[in-house]
């Protein structure tokens, strides 16, 4: 598979896909209280563990924080390709 740049994760979340995967990311959940509530969007992937909230389906998402590494530089951490 292609080297993946951060700038290219950040390209597929803003259309609701997820970064490493590419495929898009259908809502889970909800996320957030009152007006701040927004979906819980994830990965379909099994094996992927990546999740985000988006105020609608097609994005943008805006990934959880403890996913957030992977739209530096230089990811750290072992999420498979
Ligand atoms: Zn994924």
């Amino acid at each position: 598979m292609a080297k993946q740049s951060a700038k290219d994760r950040a390209f597929r979340l803003s259309e609701g896909r997820c970064p490493i995967h590419g495929v898009s990311m259908p809502q889970i959940g909800l996320t957030g209280e009152g007006d701040q509530q927004r979906a819980l969007v994830g990965c379909p992937r099994k094996d992927c563990e990546i999740t985000g909230s988006a105020w609608d389906a097609d994005g943008p998402v805006e990934l959880m924080p403890e996913h957030a590494a992977l739209l530096r530089p230089h990811p750290v951490g072992s999420i498979r390709q």
